[in-house]
């Protein structure tokens, strides 16, 4: 529902709100846009020509207005940039209660949502919200370490904790994090305190992402008992998105992703993927990295680079899509030639089509970590950010011209949360 905001006596617009079933969207004088979700946690807005996103776990990414959001904002900048669309909603609440400012139309309902929506954002003071987003944070034991990029509409939950492998040397999603896969019960715990924790901004969630390396590690049946316990909170996929919960109490969702590995992929019978595909799993998310042999080794990757296509043909006989991630700049300049030619090379045999992605990531690394460590060791020349962005755009086009329209092929940002 669009409704006008007015100043009394005045016939020009001074500002608009756009009322939905999970959000509410504010556009003020000055290109001022605020948007909180149905239980008033502030999602993001624009401002002085910036725009900017809160993910749930507290980090600010921003931008100037319509260029890609970047990074996280820092502390301090991240604290005025919220308390501003506090203001900004305190404002408007109390000019619209003494009514300094009108509502057209005058629609009960959606005036209603409105004010709620902006009093339970008000309670949210940057006090509140550094709690609240703590909170979201030990919903999961050590956080959401990686989302792709575009399911921050998702509805995070770990089937399984950390990595078993833990190996790779590029990676420390996990490093802290030792391995294991809740019971029944303990993920029934953790459904119940994220649906607790969402409120009603569960209307905003659209799918289901499993997480978090590899929802088969301990074999489709385990997964498949999961299921069975989600499909007692989510009607998934669901036919229709009613709002709110079904009749029969669940909260509709499209779709359940997850990531996986190639060896736990290939260990399913296919009436095993079929079957989870029926309790409405839709892709698996799968880390190729690269497919130059030689890089694959160095990096101790442990799936062997054959079990692709084979685990990528038995998701597609069940009518699962996948989505391959390939980090780009691994193993810097001298690998480079080599990681895009037999890159390319291993995904043209997978018939990859529409539904399937390719997701690039440009590389990143930390500081200590076992990469940055191996890399002075072997005297690797490295990419400069714009050298890395130049990379990314050459795979980008070159994988695109050959895997031909089917797939998405597109870049991919880790270290970004839910929102
Ligand atoms: S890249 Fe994947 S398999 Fe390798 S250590 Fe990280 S999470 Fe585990």
């Amino acid at each position: 529902m669009r409704l006008t905001l007015h100043r009394p006596n005045h016939t020009e617009p001074w500002g608009f709100a756009a009322v939905r079933d999970d959000t509410v969207t504010v556009a003020l004088p000055e290109r001022v846009v605020q948007t909180w979700d149905c239980a008033g946690r502030w999602l993001g807005g624009t401002r002085g020509g910036w725009q900017w996103r809160r993910s749930y776990d507290g980090k600010l990414a921003g931008a100037p207005t319509g260029q890609p959001l970047l990074g996280c904002a820092g502390q301090a900048q991240a604290l005025g940039v919220h308390q501003e669309s506090l203001n900004d909603a305190r404002q408007l609440h109390q000019d619209l209660s003494i009514g300094a400012l009108r509502l057209e139309p005058d629609e009960t309902a959606g005036r209603a949502t409105l004010l709620s929506v902006l009093e339970r954002a008000i309670h949210w003071n940057l006090q509140q919200a550094q709690l609240d987003a703590i909170a979201f944070t030990r919903l999961y034991r050590g956080g959401i370490a990686v989302l792709p990029e575009d399911l921050r509409r998702a509805l995070y939950l770990q089937l399984s904790e950390g990595c078993a492998w833990n190996r790779c040397q590029y990676c420390t999603l996990y490093a802290d994090l030792p391995h294991r896969s809740p019971t029944i019960s303990q993920l029934r715990q953790q459904v119940e305190s994220v649906i607790a924790w969402h409120g009603a901004s569960m209307g905003l969630r659209r799918s289901l992402f499993l997480g978090d390396a590899d929802i088969l590690g301990e074999g489709p049946s385990y997964l498949l008992a999961q299921f069975q316990l989600l499909a007692e909170f989510f009607a998934l996929p669901a036919p229709a998105k009613p709002q709110g919960t079904t009749s029969a109490g669940l909260y509709p969702l499209d779709a359940a992703d997850g990531f996986a590995t190639a060896r736990s992929i290939l260990a399913c019978k296919p009436a095993e993927l079929e079957a989870l595909q029926a309790h409405g799993l839709r892709r698996l998310y799968i880390g190729v990295e690269t497919g130059h042999p030689p890089l694959h080794h160095a990096m101790h990757r442990r799936d062997p680079l054959t079990a692709l296509p084979g685990a990528t043909k038995l998701c597609h006989d069940a009518g699962l899509q996948v989505a391959l991630t390939v980090i780009v700049g691994l193993g810097g300049q001298h690998y480079a030639g080599g990681h895009l030619r037999d890159t390319t090379e291993l995904l043209e045999q997978l018939n990859l089509r529409r539904g399937d992605q390719v997701s690039l990531s440009p590389l990143v690394i930390e500081d200590g970590s076992p990469y940055a460590q191996a890399a002075q060791q072997r005297n690797e020349i490295g990419f400069l950010p714009d050298e890395l962005a130049r990379e990314v755009r050459r795979f980008h086009d070159t994988l695109s011209q050959a895997l031909g329209p089917g797939p998405r092929v597109a870049p991919y940002q880790i270290g970004m949360s839910p929102w």
